[in-house]
């Protein structure tokens, strides 16, 4: 497996070097829960390309959904014109997430969700009055992306913060949280997120976390205790609270919004990743009336932020596609049903010598090893066994589409039981 000599020599990947350690296995067709590479060979799909790809590949609904909408108009600008697409997708995203949030910001991908998060949580204050509030809280081992602003909040040491001194923002880093979802809650947990607010909340602007479920930054799960303390902290020391649920949302923890699991609402919310089934790149920050009346009351009286390909309408199109099938579904019993096939079929790993943790939340599937896995030896041995599995780190997890048949689900799991047992110890 050598990869197409041209994209080897001249086309970077996610975190790679130019020509990379492990050239890019070439993907000629995917359909359902399968990726067909160029050679023939045919992939179970663990990744769902990064949570997204939540009804499969080739969806016939959403295929139509896109066809449909490319017969009318692809794109037209979004400053001073609207269209049906969008205003639909933002009376479904307000009607589906926590009530208080029913104001819609299309942004074009995750990161760029949390930048617009970010801008208005320091708007928010300064139309409030209060400008020396431009920093954020946060806690350690967070993902929110990779441009600076995102950056400035992901986890320092895993985000390579020092790479970047001098040019990142400084924020406020709390311990993460350690107590987990299934065990009683230690009021311990928060007491670093509450000192770091009770000290600083002159200058900080708001609290951002991924609500009970960590992704990238180390696919840890938490207790949503955690996340209602937040909410407190929040009220307590007039902070706002940004949730970051480009990950979690649309069902993958096993209520459709993290959040839920808390049961309390941010003030500001972020969604991408499975937005479009994982058709094409959209996200979109929502907030509460209040945080948009404020910034909206103060200086310059607009919010600073405008992409071009704003509220595209391909993939505003999709998006409903996307989201009418989950909901007309019985989502919940979907999610149950992988999370049982998870935690049967990982099981066996928790016994293996190169394994430090097994852990299952709704579709999220979790084999933490005890020391960082060798990419360029690893990753073919996943494909040899006939699965995408992509690792990062100790971390070896999967995601799968919600469309994966049981049988495929133990197919899956048995090639990541098998692969992890011919780690050393
Ligand atoms: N926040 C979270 C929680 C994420 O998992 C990601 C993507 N891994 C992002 C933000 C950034 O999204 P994108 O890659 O679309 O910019």
């Amino acid at each position: 497996m050598t990869g197409h000599p041209f994209d080897r020599d001249h086309v970077w990947h996610p975190y790679a070097a130019l020509p990379p350690a492990l050239p890019a296995w070439e993907v000629r067709g995917a359909s359902g829960v399968h990726i067909e590479l160029a050679d023939g060979h045919r992939l179970i799909d663990g990744m769902a390309s990064w949570w997204s790809v939540i009804h499969g590949y080739n969806h016939p609904v959403l295929n139509r959904a896109l066809h449909q909408q490319a017969d009318r108009f692809a794109h037209v600008m979004f400053g001073g014109l609207t269209h049906a697409p969008a205003i639909r997708l933002a009376e479904t995203l307000v009607d589906i997430t926590p009530t208080p949030l029913e104001c819609v910001f299309f942004a074009d991908s995750g990161s760029v969700a949390v930048e617009v998060a970010i801008k208005m949580a320091i708007q928010y204050w300064h139309a409030a009055g209060k400008p020396a509030k431009q920093k954020l809280l946060t806690i350690r081992n967070g993902y929110h992306g990779d441009t600076f602003g995102a950056m400035a909040v992901c986890d320092p040491v895993n985000g390579m913060h020092s790479l970047f001194t001098g040019v990142l923002p400084q924020h406020f880093f709390a311990d993460a949280p350690r107590c987990p979802p299934d065990e009683p809650w230690d009021p311990e947990d928060i007491v670093s997120l509450r000192t770091l607010a009770e000290q600083h909340h002159d200058e900080i602007a708001a609290i951002i976390l991924e609500p009970v479920v960590q992704g990238a930054g180390g696919m840890r799960f938490y207790h949503p205790q955690y996340v209602a303390e937040a909410r407190r902290i929040c009220d307590a020391f007039d902070l706002l609270l940004i949730l970051d649920e480009i990950a979690t949302g649309f069902g993958r923890s096993g209520r459709l919004f993290a959040c839920e699991h808390a049961g309390i609402a941010p003030d500001i919310l972020c969604l991408g990743k499975a937005l479009t089934g994982g058709y094409m790149t959209l996200a979109t920050t929502l907030a509460t009336r209040r945080v948009a009346d404020t910034i909206c009351g103060g200086d310059p009286g607009l919010f600073m932020h405008g992409p071009t390909f704003m509220a595209n309408p391909l993939a505003c199109a999709v998006a409903n596609a996307s989201i009418g099938l989950l909901l007309e579904q019985d989502w919940q019993a979907e999610i149950r049903r992988i999370e049982a096939g998870l935690r049967k079929g990982l099981e066996a790993c928790a016994d293996l010598p190169a394994v430090a943790d097994v852990r299952v939340m709704g579709a999220i599937g979790v084999v933490e090893l005890k020391e960082p896995v060798d990419m360029p030896s690893i990753q073919p041995r996943f494909v040899e066994a006939g699965v995408w599995v992509r690792p990062f780190g100790k971390l070896v997890y999967v995601m799968p589409p919600y469309v994966i048949r049981d049988d495929e689900l133990a197919f899956l799991t048995g090639a990541i039981t098998k692969v992890v047992a011919g780690l050393q110890g």
